[in-house]
């Protein structure tokens, strides 16, 4: 297997007024295609930093992310975040529409987006509720919904920032099976923040810790 993402040396440092806070120091790794990799740490560790240099939504201040080969400087849709929150739809739109909308933005082309939309929400379990909106759903079925609009528009590293936290502990068992399968079905590369350990140890292929932060 190739590796999809590396990771070489990464610091972030927030610099809020005089203030310096590390938010991660010098990270190296590896991500394969097709890998399911999580990471693991405490509170303030920086999981979510660590993320959304990836992402591409914060600069990093040294080293270097690139994926497939290329540098990664600003969010693109090659990776594709779903958070903790259980908002991340439009709630004025249906379950479909979110995903139609998403496929859009991305990818002009008009194919039949109502059908490929369908067979997103089919996958993870939600076939039957493509007009309902978010309103409507439970929280389990929301997160299941993000999933199915951040695969919709197939991006090559599915990022994920404690996806599961906010979910009960029936809820999250019947997610998790439902994600490996997805998992296996797509061949989607994933980083899967978590500070549950027995998740991580449940769901993935390699799992990187990192040590506690300054503060508890
Ligand atoms: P985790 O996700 O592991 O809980 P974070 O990445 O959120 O950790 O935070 C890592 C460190 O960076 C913490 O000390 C946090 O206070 C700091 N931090 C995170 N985001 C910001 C920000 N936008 N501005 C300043 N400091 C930040
Ligand atoms: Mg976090």
């Amino acid at each position: 297997m190739t590796n999809l993402l590396s990771v070489s040396n990464v610091t972030k440092i927030y610099e809020t007024g005089k203030r310096k806070v590390v938010g991660v120091k010098d990270i190296s790794f590896c991500v394969k295609q097709g890998e399911f990799v999580s990471v693991i740490g405490p509170s303030g560790c920086g999981k979510s930093t660590l993320l959304r240099c990836i992402a591409g939504f914060e600069k990093t201040n040294k080293g270097n992310i690139c994926l497939d080969g290329q540098k990664v400087k600003r969010p693109e849709p090659n990776r594709f975040m779903v958070f903790q929150g259980l908002d991340q739809l439009f709630p004025w739109l249906t379950l479909k529409e979110n995903i139609v909308f998403a496929m859009k933005v991305v990818d002009k082309k008009q194919g039949n987006l109502e059908k490929k939309a369908e067979h997103y929400l089919e996958l993870v379990g939600l076939e039957g509720f493509g007009d309902f909106y978010p309103y409507q759903l439970s929280g389990g079925m929301k997160q299941r919904a993000s999933i199915a609009r951040a695969l919709s528009v197939r991006p090559k590293l599915l990022l994920m920032d404690e996806p599961f936290g906010s979910l009960d502990a029936f809820t999250r068992r019947a997610i998790h099976q439902m994600f490996l399968n997805v998992w296996q079905k797509t061949g989607v590369t994933v980083i899967f923040v978590t500070h549950d350990m027995e998740e991580a140890i449940d769901l993935s292929d390699k799992i990187i810790v990192f040590s506690k932060g300054r503060l508890k």
